[in-house]
């Protein structure tokens, strides 16, 4: 009997830190989906933002790590913290197709993202080798951009109102994290006096 694909899903991002908005997005990503894993992609030098994160990779690794250790199908992908220059996304998949041949790809994205897709570096490639799937956010339209052979699935998920600027906005005025990010995480961020 042929054995159905694996479906893998991924998740970029700069995680500085990570949230609760991550947390979900992963899960109504897998859900809606039905994705067999998640593995979120820590970037080492995002090229559409402008100021490098204030954590260290080790730190931003460690905090998804706190962040999923409940989750059962996340894991961690460092391959972008181990190579140099601009993180690009295909160059990532490029060699994720390399160790998960045969298997389903796809990219997760917030609706935020919509309106940067088509400067992505080599996305003409890259809608060739991943679905994309977008969750909502709040402040964001849904904006279809007209790209080649781009495969985009919408989630209809919950609108989560955290960032991880508000999160650094909080921590630096000392003001309560109110739950925006998980417990796990908070007191990590605590432990190593981050954001202040
Ligand atoms: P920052 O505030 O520092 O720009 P961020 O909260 O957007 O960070 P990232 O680590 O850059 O977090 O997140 C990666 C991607 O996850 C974002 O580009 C965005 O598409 C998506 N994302 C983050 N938070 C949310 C949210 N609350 N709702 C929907 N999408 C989100």
């Amino acid at each position: 009997m042929l054995r159905a694909k694996r479906r893998i899903g991924f998740f970029g991002g700069t995680f500085d830190p990570f949230h609760c908005g991550h947390l979900e997005m992963a899960r109504s990503a897998a859900e809606y989906l039905n994705l067999h894993s998640v593995s979120f992609v820590p970037a080492g030098q995002n090229p559409l933002k402008g100021n490098p994160p204030a954590a260290t990779p080790k730190q931003r690794v460690e905090m998804i790590r706190r962040g999923i250790a409940h989750e059962t199908k996340f894991s961690i992908w460092e391959g972008e913290l181990e190579r140099n220059g601009p993180s690009y996304t295909l160059d990532t998949i490029e060699h994720v197709e390399r160790v998960y041949p045969n298997c389903h790809l796809f990219w997760i994205i917030g609706s935020d993202q919509l309106a940067h897709l088509s400067d992505w570096y080599g996305i003409e490639k890259l809608v060739y080798k991943v679905r994309f799937i977008l969750l909502k956010r709040p402040g964001y339209a849904l904006d279809w951009p007209g790209i080649k052979g781009l495969t985009l699935y919408p989630v209809d998920n919950p609108l989560m109102r955290v960032s991880a600027t508000e999160v650094r906005r909080r921590l630096s005025k000392k003001v309560s994290l109110a739950g925006l990010v998980p417990l796990q995480v908070e007191n990590f961020i605590k432990e190593h006096g981050l954001y202040t």
